[in-house]
C-alpha cells in the first residue's frame, strides 16, 4: 500500500477500535418525517426540518419555479454575476425577523462562521467561545489567528473572568456562542452574555441554528431576551427554514464589510436562486402559521414530560448514554423498532457523553411521540437506574 494510503487506513483502524469510527448510510428522505434506509422506512427523530418544510408543498414549488426560470445554478461569486435579486429579497426579510439593519446570505453555515469571525478579529484580538459552540464557530475562531480561549458552557462569571483578565491586552474582541446548542438543546443566556460583552467592549455573536423558526414565535433565540443586544445574529436556512445556506444579520456597515471583505462570500459561488426562492416561502410559512411554529417544541417537552427529562428547551433532547459503542447499541436498538435516532459521538461531543439525540418537529404526532418515549426508556433505567 502507499504512504498515503497507509496513513488513511491506520487512522480508520484506530477510530475502529475506539468506536469511533463514522459510515454513510444512504437515507431517502420519503417527506418531512419517514426516510428509507437500508430498505426499510424509519421514522425520523434525527432531522433538523423542524417545521418539515423542506417538503412543503408551497415551498418546493417555490424552489421549483425558480429553477424553471433562472436554472439549477448561480453561475458565480456573489460580486461577479451571483448577485440574484432574489439575495435581497430575503436579506431583508431575514433583517426585518430580526431587528437588524441588514442581512448577508452565505452558502452555508459552515461557510458563514468561518467567513465572519476572520473579518471581524485578526492576530492581535480575542476571540471567547463557549466550549460547546458547534465546531465552525471553533473553526473560524482558529481561522481568525486572533487569540482563541473557550468559556465554561453557559458559564457568565467564566466569560467575565476572562475578559476581566485578558481583554485589554487586546485590540477588538469577539464572543461566540451558539443560541440554541446544538447537541444539548439548551439555550445559551444571552441577556447576561450581552450585558458582559457591553461593560468590556466585546462584540457577541449568536449562532442562532436551531433556534430561527423555532422559538419565540419563529424569530429565534435571542427574541426570548428583550434586554440582550446581539450585534452579530447568525443562523441557517438548513434547520427550520428547510432547505439550504445561511445568514448573518447585523448593522448595514458590518454588513457591507461582510459583503467586501468575508472570504466565504467573496471566493465561493452564490448560493442557487432556487434555494433562496425555497427560503422565501418557508419564511411565509413561519410568518403566517403560528401553530406550526410552536409544535416543534411542544412535541419535545411531550416526550420530556414522558420520560421525567428535565423540560425540553428546544426541540433538541438529548438522551445521555455515555460511551460510544453503547449508544451506537442504542441507535441500533431503536432503529430495529422502526425509529431513526442517531448516537451522537466523540468529537462531536465531549468523551464520556455519547448520547441519543432526537431531534422533534412539527408533523410528530402525540402517538409517534409516546411510542418513542417507550422505546427509550430502558436505555434510560441503564443510566440513571
Ligand atoms: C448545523 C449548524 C451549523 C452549520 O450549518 P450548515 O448550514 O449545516 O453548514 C452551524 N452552527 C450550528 C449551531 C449548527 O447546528
Amino acid at each position: 500500500m502507499d504512504s498515503l494510503s497507509a496513513f488513511a487506513q491506520a487512522k480508520l483502524d484506530a477510530l475502529e477500535a475506539q468506536s469511533l469510527r463514522r459510515r454513510l448510510a444512504p437515507t431517502r428522505r420519503l417527506d418531512g418525517l419517514w426516510v428509507e434506509r437500508g430498505g426499510r422506512r424509519l421514522l425520523s427523530f434525527s432531522c433538523n426540518d423542524y417545521l418539515n418544510l423542506s417538503h412543503h408543498p408551497a415551498v418546493k414549488a417555490a424552489a421549483a419555479a425558480a429553477i424553471e426560470t433562472y436554472g439549477v445554478g448561480s453561475g458565480a461569486s456573489r460580486l461577479v454575476t451571483g448577485d440574484h435579486p432574489l439575495l435581497a429579497r430575503l436579506e431583508a426579510r431575514l433583517a426585518r425577523l430580526k431587528g437588524t439593519e441588514a442581512a448577508c446570505i452565505f452558502g452555508s453555515g459552515y461557510l458563514a462562521n468561518t467567513g465572519v469571525i476572520p473579518t471581524l478579529a485578526g492576530p492581535s484580538d480575542l476571540v471567547l467561545v463557549d466550549e460547546l459552540a458547534h465546531a465552525c464557530i471553533w473553526a473560524g475562531a482558529k481561522l481568525s489567528g486572533a487569540q482563541v480561549i473557550g468559556f465554561r458552557h453557559n458559564d457568565v462569571d467564566h466569560l467575565e473572568a476572562l475578559l476581566a483578565e485578558h481583554r485589554s491586552a487586546h485590540g477588538r474582541c469577539l464572543v461566540a456562542t451558539d443560541g440554541v446548542f446544538s447537541m444539548d438543546g439548551d439555550i445559551a443566556p444571552l441577556d447576561r452574555l450581552s450585558a458582559v460583552c457591553l461593560v468590556h467592549d466585546a462584540w457577541l455573536l449568536s449562532d442562532d441554528a436551531h433556534g430561527i423558526g423555532v422559538l419565540a414565535g419563529g424569530r429565534g433565540s435571542g427574541a426570548l431576551f428583550p434586554t440582550a443586544r446581539i450585534p452579530l445574529q447568525m443562523g441557517t436556512l438548513s434547520k427550520a427554514i428547510g432547505g439550504y445556506g445561511a445568514y448573518v444579520c447585523a448593522s448595514a456597515a458590518v454588513v457591507d464589510l461582510l459583503k467586501t471583505r468575508a472570504r466565504t462570500v467573496v471566493y465561493s459561488t452564490a448560493p442557487p436562486p432556487a434555494v433562496i426562492a425555497g427560503a422565501l416561502a418557508a419564511l411565509d410559512v413561519i410568518e403566517t402559521d403560528p401553530d406550526r411554529v410552536a409544535r416543534p417544541l411542544a412535541n419535545a417537552r411531550a416526550f420530556t414530560a414522558a420520560l421525567n427529562l428535565p423540560q425540553a428547551q428546544s426541540p433538541i433532547v438529548p438522551v445521555l448514554i455515555g460511551e460510544a459503542a453503547e449508544a451506537l447499541a442504542a441507535s441500533q436498538a431503536l432503529e430495529a423498532q422502526g425509529f431513526l435516532v442517531v448516537a451522537i459521538r466523540p468529537p462531536t461531543v465531549p468523551a464520556g457523553t455519547a448520547r441519543l439525540r432526537a431531534a422533534f418537529t412539527a408533523d410528530h404526532t402525540p402517538d409517534d411521540i409516546a411510542r418513542l418515549a417507550q422505546a427509550v426508556r430502558p436505555f434510560l433505567a441503564k443510566v440513571h437506574p
